[in-house]
Formats: C-alpha cells, sequence, structure tokens
C-alpha cells in the first residue's frame, strides 16, 4: 500500500481533482490519499477566527460569504451529474452553515481550531463526491478517528498505527482510500491540527503507521529544489537525498515540506518522493537512506529568528554554565536551532517568541543578556560537506559582503548554518546560488 498526498495547489482547482483521479486510479496497489484543503482557504480559515476573536463579526461574516462564493463555483466544475452537483452543494451548504454558527457562538481556542478543520473535511468530501460521480470506488477514512496528538502536541504513532489499522481491516476489499491531511485530535479529544502545512506530516505518519511502500508528496514544484524558488533565479531539484537531509532542509525553511514530516517515514525507513502534480513524469526527489553522492545538495533559510547573546566572565571555566541556561529554555518548552560559544558569552537562537520576556527575566542573574530580533537562519545542506574540498572557500568567499552574525558548523556533517539579520536573506541565497552551486 502506498500514500500519496496532495497539496493545496494539487487540489486547488476543479481540473487539479480530476487530474489527481487520473493519478490516483493508475496505481497497481492499494493507496491511501492525502488531501489537503483548497489553496487560500486555510489562509481564510485562519483570518475568520481572528476575526471572531477580536470581536469583528461582520468582517468574519464578510469572509466566510466570499469563501463560500469560491466554493460554490469550485464545484460546478467539479461535478456535472445532477445527483453529484446536489450532493456537493449540500456538503458545501452544510459546512458553511456551521462557520455561520460559530459567528454567533462565543470564540474559544477549540473553536477556533474547529474552524480550521473545515478546509480538508470541505475537499476531502468533495473529492469524494467525483469520485462517486465517476463510479470510482472507493473509501473515506475520516482522519479525526485515527490521527491524534497527545498532550505536548506530539503525534502518538501507535494509536494512530492501531486505529488505522482496524479501520482499513474494515475495507478489505477497497483499493482506494481517502483522508484529511492537517487535522487531527488533541489530548482532550478535541479537533486540533498538526501546524500549518500539517498535511505532509498526516501522509509520513501515515505511511509509518500502515508501513507503507513509499510516502509520496504530490505538490506544485519537480522536487526539493537546490534553493529557495521563491525568491532565488534558477533553482534547480535534487534527485536522492538522505532522510538527515531532507529533515534539516525542512527543518530550516524549505517549506515544500512540513518541519517535522521526514522523521516518522525515517523511523519506520519508508522513502519518500515529491512529485509534481503537473508533471508527473518528472523525476521529482527520492529520499531514503541513501544520501547519493557527496558534497552540498541545498540551501534553505528559516525566517523570524531571535539570538539571544549572555556574556559573563563567570562562565570562564566553570562548569554547569551551560546547562543552567538550557535549563530555563527547557523550562518554557522553547526549542533552541542554533548555538556558538565562547570562553566568556554564549549565543542562542529561538523561533518561538512566545515566553520570549520570561525566558530573557530568568536569564539576566547569568550576564549581560542581548537580543537581536529578525534574523535568518541560512542553512547549507548536505552530505559529509565539512569533507567536501574548497567547500569552506566556496561558501565564505562568496558571502564576504553579509554581516554574519553566528556560524554553526561541525554539529553535524549535514549542516552549516549561518546566521544574518533578515534584510540580506534575499542577497545571500543568491549570492550562495552562484558561489556554492555555479548558477547564475
Ligand atoms: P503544497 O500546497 O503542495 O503543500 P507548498 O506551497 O506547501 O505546497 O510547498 C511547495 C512550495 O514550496 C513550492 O511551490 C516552492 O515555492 C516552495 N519551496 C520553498 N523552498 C523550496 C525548495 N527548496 N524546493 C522546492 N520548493 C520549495
Ligand atoms: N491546509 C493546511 C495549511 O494550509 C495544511 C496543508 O496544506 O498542509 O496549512
Ligand atoms: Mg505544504
Amino acid at each position: 500500500m502506498k500514500v500519496m498526498k496532495f497539496g493545496g495547489t494539487s487540489v486547488g482547482k476543479p481540473e487539479g481533482m480530476h487530474h489527481i483521479v487520473s493519478l490516483v486510479t493508475r496505481q497497481d496497489e492499494p493507496v491511501i490519499v492525502v488531501l489537503s484543503a483548497l489553496s487560500g482557504t486555510t489562509n481564510v480559515l485562519v483570518e475568520i477566527g481572528d476575526y471572531i476573536a477580536k470581536g469583528d463579526r461582520q468582517s468574519a461574516k464578510k469572509s466566510i460569504d466570499k469563501l463560500e462564493a469560491h466554493y460554490r463555483a469550485f464545484i460546478n466544475d467539479l461535478v456535472k451529474k445532477e445527483e453529484a452537483v446536489a450532493k456537493a452543494k449540500a456538503i458545501v451548504a452544510e459546512h458553511f452553515e456551521f462557520l455561520n454558527i460559530i459567528l454567533k457562538i462565543s470564540f474559544s481556542e477549540a473553536l477556533s481550531k474547529d474552524i480550521l478543520a473545515q478546509g480538508e473535511l470541505l475537499s476531502t468530501r468533495l473529492f469524494c463526491t467525483y469520485l462517486e460521480e465517476q463510479r470510482t470506488p472507493h473509501q473515506l477514512l475520516p482522519a479525526l478517528e485515527f490521527m491524534s496528538i497527545d498532550q505536548y502536541d506530539e503525534p502518538q504513532i501507535g494509536s494512530i498505527r492501531v486505529k488505522l489499522t482496524q479501520l482499513l481491516k474494515k475495507q478489505k476489499d477497497k483499493k482506494l482510500f481517502v483522508t484529511q491531511g492537517y487535522i487531527c485530535r488533541n489530548a482532550k479529544g478535541e479537533v486540533d491540527n498538526l501546524k500549518r502545512g500539517g498535511s505532509d506530516y498526516s501522509a509520513s505518519l501515515i505511511a509509518a503507521a500502515i508501513n507503507a511502500s513509499v510516502c509520496e508528496i504530490w505538490t506544485d514544484i519537480d522536487g526539493m529544489h537546490n534553493n529557495d524558488p521563491r525568491g532565488v533565479k534558477r533553482t534547480v531539484p535534487v534527485e536522492q537525498m538522505s532522510f538527515d537531509e531532507a529533515a534539516e532542509l525542512a527543518y530550516f525553511g524549505a517549506k515544500v515540506l512540513h518541519p517535522a514530516s521526514i522523521w516518522p517515514a525515517q523511523q519506520y525507513n519508508i522513502p519518500v518522493k515529491l512529485l509534481n502534480t503537473m508533471l508527473p513524469e518528472a523525476k521529482g526527489t527520492t529520499i531514503t537512506e541513501e544520501a547519493g553522492s557527496v558534497g552540498v545538495k541545498a540551501v534553505a533559510a528559516k525566517d523570524n529568528i531571535i539570538a539571544i547573546r549572555i556574556k559573563s566572565s563567570r562562565m570562564l571555566l566553570a562548569y554547569g554554565f551551560l546547562r543552567k541556561i538550557f535549563e530555563v529554555f527547557e523550562k518554557y518548552r522553547t526549542p533552541i536551532d542554533m548555538i556558538t560559544t565562547s570562553e566568556v558569552a554564549v549565543s542562542i537562537t529561538i523561533d518561538n517568541a512566545d515566553s520570549l520576556d520570561s525566558i530573557l527575566k530568568e536569564l539576566e542573574p547569568f550576564g549581560t543578556v542581548e537580543v537581536d530580533k529578525n534574523q535568518t537562519i541560512i542553512s547549507v545542506v548536505g552530505n559529509q560537506i565539512a569533507q567536501t574540498e574548497d567547500m569552506v572557500k566556496k561558501l565564505f568567499g562568496s558571502i564576504m559582503n553579509i554581516p554574519v552574525r553566528m556560524v554553526s558548523y561541525g554539529g553535524s556533517p549535514h549542516n552549516i548554518s549561518l546566521l544574518v539579520p533578515a534584510a540580506y536573506k534575499a542577497q545571500i541565497l543568491q549570492q550562495l546560488n552562484r558561489g556554492m552551486f555555479g548558477l547564475e
């Protein structure tokens, strides 16, 4: 059995859904199709939740009506037969009635998660309606019946496996299953989600849970590129990379994959493929245990980074100093991305500012604390990059004019990270494209 995940851009147009059906029915093994919401939907749902939270019901209503009009137009081109049209209309009416009811209820965090879930619930039901119209046998597997996270928002892979296996057992004769990406239940049993872009994570968790032959992530680009195609001219796909390399790139900003989406596949050794829905014959990127080749594969950038420097002469020859500092971040459940030390100072970066004030207060007794906001981590990722000839020369040679704030080298054989002020991001990515990959 394989997993095929289609992102928002792939399902965003009715023709996109038609095309997906032609792809998923061509397979010679059973498939679980994981769908995102139509592109743009989750953004609007976030907006609706924000308006309701602020008490601006009028703006929320406007956004709901606009989104509903979009879905009405969408189903017009999705299905044609009378029965299917009536069904699709009823589905759209049901979900928008729900949103309109929410407008009248007092706001809560749990309610905002219910709002966010509507996108994937809608896309999968509409997709199944089209499958029905085409008389393609299939089974909808509701993600809310098997996908779950614990009190720390960590997926419960054991329980996901048990529940999903039970659901599949009941449908032994079926070859095509459809489920929602992104949404899940939390430890309280409420509707929740795997954070923005989380459908990739759902796909990898499902692939791990059922020991899939492959986890295919179908999107709007032909694989993981060597650099960020959103800002850099001339980027190229990387054919093969290891789980470790892909995980570093996803974590450090390659938006094509959710930051946590590699570990479930890696843990169960399931190959991941990044493929282009509109160009299915393109090779894309294959991610397995094998790196394929030695050297630098790609660079990525992670925004909204905060750098914190703690300077203290008491650090000199002292042991236990770093532990005490790390304990502060641990207490506030704030992950550290980069760390560099000298004999009298330590610099740390975080990307979660939720507890920043409390963290800074608790760090004060340790020395002078300086904070730089609005920084970007640039990660250079590859296989055994430290041993690659001329790598350091090429890297630093190409960014001589950039004020680098921190460098992290040697933490892993796959990654060198640089911290730069956000204003230099576009420039440094372009210069690295030239200097490290020879792409102008
Ligand atoms: P989906 O809706 O399919 O989940 P996303 O928008 O989440 O698609 O991810 C695909 C996008 O990721 C691409 O269109 C591309 O602009 C962006 N992207 C950022 N970095 C990379 C990279 N290194 N390689 C490929 N795509 C990338
Ligand atoms: N629809 C969700 C989002 O836009 C999840 C996803 O697309 O992966 O974040
Ligand atoms: Mg995505």
